[in-house]
């Protein structure tokens, strides 16, 4: 491939994209590969863990992770999920979470703590994860997106009061079209 990635720019709390339920993805094509390319430059720009194709305006069920990029000193390990599926949810736990969706906004959420996940790669093949540890949360921070699920709609409501000012502002930049232009 002989193309230069783009920095797709992130939907904000507000946009139609973020609230829709993505669609199944129903054949690999070029354009496939290429956002999820545009869609990692844009993730490791961003200092993000995961992004999500409805954050870029794809209502499609596809998102990407990759927690080595933090954790490792820049080595790039993405796991890129198409059509993800889970197959099992074990515990409870909770960890502080954000969203480059919501920017400046952090909350603990409550997750499963343990998740296995069916999905398809890049390639076309077909794989599973389990996790236990903050991949797990990841996964299903991740998978909430397809699904038109923030994780502000997951925190108690009195949490979510304390920022209902600056998410009243994230909204208010985003116009009817459902396009961020702040
Ligand atoms: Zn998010």
């Amino acid at each position: 491939m002989n193309r230069e990635p783009r920095f797709l720019p992130i939907r904000i709390i507000g946009d139609q994209q973020l609230a829709q339920k993505a669609k199944p993805i129903t054949e690999i094509t070029e354009e496939i590969e290429e956002l999820v390319e545009d869609m990692l430059f844009t993730m490791y720009a961003t200092d993000g863990i995961g992004l999500a194709a409805p954050q870029v305006g794809h209502s499609i069920r596809l998102f990407v992770i990759d927690l080595s990029y933090h954790s490792e000193e820049g080595k790039k390990n993405p796991l890129v999920f198409i059509n993800p599926k889970f197959t099992l949810f074990e515990g409870e736990t909770s960890a502080e979470e954000g969203c480059l969706s919501i920017p400046e906004i952090y909350e603990k959420v409550l997750r499963a703590e343990k998740v296995k996940i069916e999905a398809t790669n890049l390639a076309g093949e077909k794989f599973e994860i389990v996790s236990d540890d903050f991949l797990a949360v990841a996964l299903q921070h991740e998978y909430d997106h397809l699904d038109g699920i923030l994780f502000v709609d997951k925190i108690p409501k009195l949490r979510k009061m304390i920022h209902l000012k600056h998410l009243k502002e994230l909204r208010s930049t985003t116009d009817e079209n459902g396009v961020n232009i702040g």
